[in-house]
């Protein structure tokens, strides 16, 4: 079934949303969700409901194992990433149900201090919150007021900005015995008291730049493990496990196999190699595992999942062919020692940034009349899997979106069938269906054992693909890929021709089919959360929290957010009342990418929790407009080969973070609006790192200033070209 999603728009709104279609050449569709963000009605009634006392002491932050493999005997609270360690994201909380969803409302809101985006899960434990924001920093709040209970920044070196592919994200918090375990962007694993936020230990858990964490750690018998992400930029994957009390090094499991000449590091990376040829060790070889876990006690097995080669072209990354295990799998290793025991690969010979690192859920079901304990996953490379979580064996692969890069994955043995017509791109260019973006990217899905039903967030964008012959050493996002034209490529033409969108499938592992779905006009939405209530909850980039009935797919209730929310929404319960929170911060990778599809300017709403109940009465200051003006670009004093060369140099170093074709996203700065002090600081900025502190690194060890000027020069015509004399914005 289809929702319309669509915002009311009034008179003025829909003459402003003509003017910016004609200046920008966009989707009604697109802009009217823009628009509508500054005038969207309140939510709540002008009255303000009384702050109830704080909590009266903090709590300890006891998760001990015991509470988490029994957490349904306390559902209230919310003890793990996914809640339990099965992942599941399903909470057995009812009071919330179909027939008074409608009577939600913010029970409170907390602003915190960082504004790029966010992504936690919260860790909600008896009576206090504990999550985190853009930055690697994390709050405790009081989860029944919103109270601050402490902050704590790591204080990262913002440059470090340019080694991320996807903001200084952060998608939460561990909590163990007293101590919150947070990864930061620079590669550290730090552990804070419960009680006070302050440093317990700090340990470097990589080798530096350009390994980066962005992923929440999970605690698994008293060993704290943590991966990380690179693979965009020449490193070679790997997870650590760490003492929980003290930090110290427990073990290590690589991903991939190094240069063999060095010896391997266990059997199963000696195995590995044989699926690898050339010197692939020498580019890094990727697999980054930067997201998903999950554990099963019973089995005493972790799972990870694995990401995507280094380089994407494996024409270039393992030039005689080969698998490349264990890129683009589930591996599954033992908790105490790191040590091997199954893996399954998903794409063999990744060459589309096809990550495994999308979220893995744990769950029993029938399936030919046989229970089966299963494994189940949306990588990105389109198909949903389901494997048998003992022994990893296959049981079934259908897509879940568009598909082109294979037919259809092989009963028999496995493993997909590519349509080599299709993903021999070398030199030429091709475009492939899903994206880099995945069918279904790191935004976590929902199971809910009632319905029997997986919700996914799902993403139907193409791209267009073309390899490389040999790696150019001069970038730093360093893939082995052209980038194509802009006039070719997908996230342009298609994305405003409507051909692309988000959609929520709620999916039925046991028939491998969607139940039903939700179509939304972009791609982009948020995690899911669902509940006993038969409720599912999830957020999209317009700036909207809504519930769908779990079994029906039918809408019952909306929330303004006053910014997009692509965080997954979690539930909790305190003195009988059951709240729904989430993080609402407009982030990630279509904030940074996809200004093309957004239209977003920066500055989309202040990055809140909030966090609702029934009756709910707590309401948000006015929304900020985003509408502004923007200042008069210079004069254009480049020549056309300047605004070239331009343009080239910033599809390979600027489009990742500020937006194809300079169009933000909305997060970091569009560079069609500087100011005229801007401008006269270019070189300073981009060359000189004036900005490092705020993110914007110095490229002086890649570019020299000629070419800084060139990029000055296309930028300015981006200016030039989009607004002309308008400047609306
Ligand atoms: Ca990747």
């Amino acid at each position: 079934m289809l929702a319309d999603t669509r915002p009311k728009l009034t008179i003025i709104e829909e003459s402003l949303v003509k003017r910016y279609q004609s200046l920008l050449g966009l989707s009604f569709l697109s802009l009217s969700m823009m628009a509508c963000e500054p005038n969207a009605p309140a939510e709540q009634t002008s009255q303000t409901e009384a702050v109830p006392a704080p909590v009266a002491s903090i709590s300890d932050g006891n998760i001990t194992a015991e509470r988490v493999l029994d957490a349904d005997a306390e559902p209230g609270s919310w003890l793990a990433h996914g809640r339990t360690y099965g992942e599941q994201r399903y909470s057995p909380l009812n009071k919330i149900g179909k027939h008074n969803v409608n009577d939600l409302g913010l029970a409170w809101s907390f602003d915190v201090e960082e504004q790029k985006g966010l992504e936690a899960s919260p860790i909600v434990v008896d009576g206090v919150m504990y999550t985190t924001t853009s930055w690697s920093a994390v709050y405790a709040l009081d989860a029944k007021t919103g109270k601050q209970l402490w902050h704590y920044d790591p204080k990262v070196p913002k440059e470090y900005l340019r080694y991320l592919c996807c903001s200084p994200a952060n998608r939460g918090v561990a909590v163990w015995k007293g101590k919150v375990y947070v990864g930061t962007i620079n590669g550290h694993l730090v552990a804070l008291d419960a009680k006070t936020g302050e440093v317990v230990w700090d340990v470097e858990t990589t080798p530096g730049a350009p390994y980066s964490i962005t992923g929440a750690p999970r605690v698994i018998k008293d060993k704290v493990i943590i991966g990380n992400g690179g693979a965009e930029m020449g490193v070679r994957g790997f997870i650590t496990a760490y003492d929980v009390e003290t930090g110290e090094q427990q073990w290590r499991f690589y991903t991939v196999p190094g240069n063999p000449a060095n010896g391997f590091e266990n059997p199963a990376l000696e195995m590995a190699a044989k699926t690898w040829s050339g010197q692939w060790w020498k580019l890094g070889g990727g697999g980054t595992a930067w997201d998903s876990m999950a554990y099963d006690p019973e089995l005493d097995l972790l799972y990870v999942g694995v990401g995507n080669g280094s380089p994407w072209n494996r024409n270039i990354r393992s030039p005689e062919g080969g698998d490349n295990l264990f890129l683009s799998s589930i591996v599954a290793v033992r908790p105490d020692t790191g040590e091997y025991v199954w893996h399954y690969q998903t794409t063999p010979a990744d060459n589309f940034d096809y990550t495994a690192t999308q979220h893995m859920i744990l769950a029993d079901i029938e399936m030919d009349g046989l229970k089966r304990k299963v494994i189940m996953q949306a990588p990105k490379n389109g198909f949903f899997y389901v494997l048998d979580r003992t022994n990893g064996e296959f049981l079934s692969a259908k897509p879940y979106v568009q598909v082109t890069w294979a037919t259809h994955v092989d009963q028999e043995t496995g493993r997909p069938v590519e349509d080599k017509s299709v993903t021999e791109f070398t030199e030429r260019t091709q475009m492939v269906w899903p994206a880099p973006y995945g069918g279904h990217n790191w935004h976590p899905m929902a199971f809910n054992p009632n319905t029997g039903l997986v919700y996914i967030p799902a993403i139907e964008v193409p791209h267009f693909f073309n390899g490389r012959k040999e790696m150019d050493k001069k970038r730093i996002w360093n893939v082995g890929m052209n980038w194509v034209k802009p006039e070719e490529t997908a996230e342009t033409v298609l994305m405003n021709k409507k051909l692309t969108s988000g959609k929520m499938i709620a999916w039925d592992p046991a028939k491998q089919k969607a139940a039903w779905e939700v179509t939304y006009p972009t791609p982009g939405i948020g995690g899911m959360l669902t509940t006993a209530g038969d409720l599912v909850f999830h957020g999209v980039p317009q700036g909207k929290l809504m519930a769908y009935d779990a079994s029906s797919g039918q809408q019952l209730w909306e929330s303004y957010t006053q910014t997009g929310v692509v965080a997954p929404p979690i539930s909790y319960e305190i003195d009988g009342e059951q709240y729904i929170a989430v993080m609402a911060g407009w982030g990630g990778m279509f904030s940074l990418t996809g200004g093309t599809v957004f239209g977003k300017d920066e500055g989309p709403g202040p990055n809140r929790v909030l966090v609702y109940k029934l009756g709910g009465k707590h309401q948000l200051p006015a929304a900020k407009a985003l509408i502004k003006e923007a200042p008069k670009p210079p004069a254009q004093t480049g020549t056309p080969e300047q605004i070239a060369q331009g343009g080239a140099l910033y599809d390979e170093f600027c489009q990742f973070c500020h937006g194809l074709h300079a169009v933000s996203g909305g997060v970091i700065p569009d560079l069609r609006h500087m100011d005229e002090q801007t401008h006269q600081s270019f070189i300073g900025i981009v060359y000189g790192g004036m900005l490092k502190d705020k993110g914007m690194a110095a490229f002086n060890d890649h570019l020299n200033v000629e070419e800084v000027q060139a990029l000055h020069a296309y930028v300015i015509q981006r200016a030039i070209d989009t607004y002309g004399d308008e400047r609306l914005f």
